[in-house]
């Protein structure tokens, strides 16, 4: 089938296999092309198949020497309908690992599920005996919890409504856009989702079935950005959920502290993922950002900043922290020289002046990208079997 993109306001209802696996090439060769680090060998990755959960599998296979377990929800190719990006990153993740003797096998399935937690354990058990890093990269729009609840998530701020800039990426176009404040159950339902709950049941079903080895670690990504930002972020919903993620860090590391289990958050940068570009006034903040770091060549994507977690904050179990213990590859994001020039081009950038101002090229990019089109020397003209 030829396969052509298919793009349905922030998703693209297509994905091309042969753009993924060079996606997946790409960033195992630019961790080759680091130095080794040590944060794990056994490894199991919560959200694996795109963004940072993917950069982290494939850092901790080709940088640690690490065997992963990666779980991740994705769907299979089904008649003319491709499989979603990440079912094509993880099959060609699992090709190269297979080839390079490193063990990687996924389950794919509902990781809030009991049923998921308990199949991860006995694959564990049969495969791994333990595992000494737990990766927790979910970004999830709802999570059913086992009494059959169903909690949605949503983007929006808490206390009063918020209007300030915002980018319509279809037509380009700069108008003024108000979040609403969400009401206290959308607080409590975004926390439930996208909060440290359901972190905490993994290790804590992890622990009682003892396969974490003694002095494991378990990181969680969060998200905090810069003021202009904070009504939708920080201070939004999602901030909520990113507080009750670290307040977890800090119960996770109490009651573990026995094992000598460690428990952090990572703060990271603002990427272009499926999860991000869906919150609103945020992709005008990125655009603009990409420009401004690029030009101080100081961008990253996923994979650099998972590197730089590893290589720079964890390596050999020395934790470089923040003074309230959070692991920052936000530092360059957030340098004071970098935000004063965003907020410069953010208040003169309009409709006539974003093609200039922003990194519209390099957004959408990054958005082709994620579902395996606009790469490098892949002919999408070429017929390719989507059934992988
Ligand atoms: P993403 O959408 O690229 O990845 C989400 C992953 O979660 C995928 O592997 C997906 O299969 C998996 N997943 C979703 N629901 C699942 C379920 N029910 N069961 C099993 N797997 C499920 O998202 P991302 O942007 O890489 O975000 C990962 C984490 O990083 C999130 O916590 C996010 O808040 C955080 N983060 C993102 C950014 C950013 O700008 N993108 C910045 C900082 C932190």
């Amino acid at each position: 089938m030829i396969v052509q993109p298919k793009v349905r306001g922030f998703i693209c209802t297509t994905a091309h296999p042969i753009g993924c696996r060079k996606n997946v090439e790409e960033q195992i060769n630019y961790v080759k092309s680091k130095p080794a680090c040590h944060v794990g060998k056994k490894v199991l990755v919560i959200g694996c198949s795109t963004g940072y959960g993917l950069a982290s599998r494939i850092a901790a296979a080709y940088g640690s020497g690490a065997a992963t377990l990666g779980i991740m929800f994705e769907k299979q190719a089904s008649g003319k309908r491709t499989a979603t990006p990440g079912w094509y990153n993880t099959k060609a993740f699992e090709t190269f690992a297979e080839k390079d003797g490193l063990y990687a096998k996924t389950i794919n399935g509902d990781a809030f599920s009991d049923e998921i937690k308990e199949q991860t354990i006995s694959v564990i058990k049969e495969d791994l005996e333990k595992v000494d890093l737990v990766i927790y990269s979910l970004a999830a729009p709802r999570r059913t919890t086992a009494d059959g609840t169903v909690y949605s998530s949503v983007l929006k701020t808490t206390g009063t409504e918020f209007t300030n800039k915002n980018l319509n990426l279809m037509n380009n176009t700069i108008a003024e856009a108000t979040i609403p404040p969400a009401s206290e159950e959308e607080i409590t339902a975004t926390i439930k989702v996208m909060g440290g709950e359901d972190w905490k049941e993994w290790i804590r079903a992890l622990n009682a079935a003892d396969v974490l080895e003694e002095n494991a670690v378990t990181v969680a990504y969060s998200y905090i950005g810069p003021e202009l930002t904070y009504p939708v972020y920080k201070n939004g919903t999602i901030g909520k959920a990113k507080d009750h993620l670290y307040q977890t860090s800090q119960e996770i590391n109490k009651e573990w502290q026995n094992n000598g289990l460690q428990a952090f958050v990572s703060v990271n940068k603002a990427l272009v993922t499926q999860a991000s570009c869906a919150i609103p006034i945020v992709p005008l903040y990125m655009t603009l950002l990409y420009k401004v770091m690029k030009k101080h060549n100081l961008h990253e994507g996923c994979i650099e900043q998972i590197t730089r977690l590893f290589t720079e904050k964890m390596n050999n179990h020395t934790f470089i922290t923040d003074e309230i213990g959070r692991l920052r590859v936000d530092d360059y994001e957030l340098r004071e020289d970098i935000q004063q020039e965003v907020m410069k081009l953010w208040e003169q950038a309009d409709t006539d002046t974003i093609q200039e101002l922003g990194d519209l090229d390099g957004y959408w990019e990054d958005f082709y990208h994620l579902f395996g089109f606009a790469v490098k020397d892949v002919d999408y003209e070429a017929d390719v079997d989507i059934d992988i």
